[in-house]
């Protein structure tokens, strides 16, 4: 008979285990979605990344990255978005045999459809508190940054990863962080997860800065501020 995994791993395995239910709910709503919008998931997700890069456009590679798949795959949601006039392909202004993949306003109407529409997961989420909102934000955080660091997933824009982020600069408990690209203090509730005013900070400056908000596990998570950067 097979030794039991210790108490650790068991509960690691329940997590993934609960996380897997809930990106089925999520799969299911982006299928929605993208349907309703003559798309499928992962020409959204494209079309999403895109949008938050509209003002250099973006190489097919990075889609890629982003999206997790292989390059032949990004590449055909790529065609069936130029085909549909939601992005065009022009060559990139900083290599000229290069393609960059840039959003039309047909696309941004689409992107604004998606973001307005109400999912199944947000109303879910809905029913959580505005504290055990932020403990969860962070902890998505820590985890996608966790991921990062091991090479899962492409670099995301965190507030975290940001050469303007300044973790814990204000004494003033709902708004302790800072944001230099803004000059504004910000809390918990506003850390972004995909910022366009993102520039990645160098290796040693994240580091710091991480360690600097870990160690303070990323403010209190029960308290909110009102600054938005
Ligand atoms: S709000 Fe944007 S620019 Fe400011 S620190 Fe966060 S990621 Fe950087």
């Amino acid at each position: 008979m097979t030794a039991p995994p210790p108490p650790a791993q068991q509960l690691t395995r329940r997590l993934r285990d609960g996380l897997d239910r809930i990106c089925a709910v999520m799969r299911a709503d982006q299928w929605t979605i993208a349907g309703a919008a003559g798309l499928n998931p992962t020409q959204v997700h494209a079309l999403t990344f895109i949008a938050g890069r509209a003002e250099k456009g973006v190489r097919v590679g990075a889609i890629a990255a982003q999206l997790g798949v292989t390059q032949p795959t990004a590449t055909d949601s790529i065609a069936a978005l130029v085909r549909k006039g939601l992005t065009t392909k022009e060559a990139d202004p900083d290599d000229p045999r290069a393609v960059s993949i840039r959003i039309t306003q047909g696309g941004r109407d689409v992107v604004r459809g998606i973001g307005l529409a109400i999912t199944a997961t947000e109303r879910a989420l809905e029913m959580l508190s505005p504290a055990e909102q932020n403990e969860l934000l962070l902890l998505i955080i820590k985890t996608i940054r966790a991921l990062q660091v091991a090479g899962a997933i492409a670099p995301q824009r965190l507030c975290v990863t940001c050469k303007y982020f300044r973790p814990h600069a204000h004494e003033d408990h709902r708004s302790p962080h800072h944001c230099d690209y803004v000059d504004a203090a910000f809390g918990v509730e506003a850390l972004r997860l995909d910022c366009a005013e993102h520039e990645a900070a160098p290796a040693t400056h994240q580091d710091a800065a991480w360690r600097s908000f870990a160690a303070a596990d990323g403010a209190k998570s029960g308290e909110t501020g009102s600054a938005t950067p």
